[in-house]
């Protein structure tokens, strides 16, 4: 039987705990027994094949929406110029069916309300968390509810009422004020609120990285680069490596690049400062909307892990953030601000001298660059605009050079 495990103290809690964080606020995570034994097996998806690394025993291929199965691709010759780094690889996971990487852990969180019979999932969340747990209620007709702070983008929460969730804006001062005020409903209502940094939708993450064990055959990326927000990506992926390095699947893990915006960096002022503790960040303004959680709960779990496992960590400013976008989209890849920043973290980490040469290195595509259009309000728009009468000059003019 599987249970929950605080992730520092290692203090036990039953696996159909609703609260997602111990009473101490450490992030808890699922301990699946026999780990070590574990094996992959045949099977169309990662779920199926990975299945004796999952605690769920409710899982069901109704559920899914197609999301994983996302290609690991050479990034290319402009973006290894761009950072330096010759062994580049993106995890393309805005190909996702809500096109970001939350939809392997709503499928998750739906695998596991439907093993405890609940007719309704719960989530905070700033846009794509909320998107995904819409779709994925949808469709396995569960009732979802979602609370978004001010600054959600309207993309992202016209997907969500489409789907039929039931949507609840919460004027706040603070995002994690808001999460914390959200959160401590859960009990008092028998709700099971699940957040960006859960136990259960952690496991659905770490798939990612079995994923990319098959994808690279076996060999673990030197470092895995992670825009980091709430945490629960960047540990599930962890979370991944370290059951495969016990169940003798591989002999090294990989290390883990946090990644932030400047104006919301948390977790890399810690580490980067050697604090043991979230800094926390309020009124928090970045074009970066997906990663704007300033004080994020668990987060103390992620400094302890970076200064253990030799993680690096880096912050980006929002003219890089904008920068990376457009370098992104020059080599085929339009995706959203909080993604971009991962590419001028490894290109500034690289300069540094931090990342070995010849590592491979991996960089997580969070999320689609048509999530958030009014973030491209930043973006010079290069548009001739012409005419019926001007559109022949208009040509001439584009190619340089006259018919004939
Ligand atoms: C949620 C999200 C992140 C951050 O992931 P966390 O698990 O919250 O750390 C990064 N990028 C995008 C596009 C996201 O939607």
């Amino acid at each position: 039987m599987s249970k929950l495990v605080s992730t520092i103290t290692g203090r036990e809690f039953p696996f159909g705990r609703l609260e997602e964080f111990a009473d101490n606020g450490e992030a808890l995570e699922v301990a699946v027994p026999n780990i070590r034994g574990a094996r992959p097996r045949a099977g169309a998806s990662v779920w199926e094949r990975f299945a004796e690394f999952l605690p769920f025993k409710a899982m069901n291929a109704s559920a899914s929406l197609g999301e994983g199965n996302t290609p690991l691709m050479d990034a290319g010759a402009s973006l290894k110029a761009f950072t330096g780094i010759e062994r580049l690889l993106l995890k393309n996971e805005t190909q996702n069916p809500t096109w970001s990487f939350k939809d392997r852990g709503s499928l998750a969180c739906i695998f596991m309300a439907r093993e405890m019979g609940e007719t309704l999932t719960a989530t905070i969340s700033t846009g794509n968390m909320g998107h995904s747990i819409a779709a994925y209620g949808a469709r396995a007709g569960i009732r979802a509810l979602v609370f978004v702070p001010e600054f959600a983008p309207r993309e992202k929460l016209m997907a969500m009422t489409m789907h039929g969730a039931t949507v609840i804006k919460v004027h706040a001062p603070d995002y994690a004020l808001m999460k914390k005020t959200v959160l401590g409903l859960a009990g008092e209502f028998r709700l099971r609120i699940v957040s960006g940094n859960g136990p259960i939708r952690t496991e659905g993450y770490k798939l990612t990285a079995f994923e990319m064990h098959e994808q690279m055959r076996g060999e673990p990326p030197g470092y895995i680069a992670v825009p980091t927000s709430a945490c629960g990506h960047i540990r599930g992926l962890f979370k991944g490596y370290r059951e495969l390095l016990a169940a003798g699947l591989i002999t090294r893990l990989p290390r883990m690049i946090v990644v932030q915006a400047a104006n919301n960096s948390p977790i890399v002022t810690a580490i980067k400062r050697g604090l043991k503790q979230v800094v926390p960040f309020t009124n928090v303004h970045t074009v970066a909307e997906a990663i704007t959680t300033g004080n994020p709960m668990g987060g103390d779990e992620i400094i302890a892990k970076a200064s253990q496992h030799g993680w690096l960590a880096e912050d980006v400013t929002e003219d890089e953030i904008l920068e990376a976008q457009r370098v992104f989209a020059q080599a085929g890849y339009f995706v959203e601000p909080a993604t971009a920043t991962s590419l001028q973290a490894v290109r500034k980490l690289r300069a540094a001298g931090r990342i070995a040469p010849g590592e491979p290195v991996v960089l997580m595509l969070t999320g689609a660059g048509l999530k958030d259009l009014d973030a491209l309000k930043f973006q010079p728009c290069s548009i001739v605009e012409s005419s019926l009468d001007a559109v022949r000059r208009d040509l001439e003019t584009a190619l340089g050079s006259r018919p004939g």
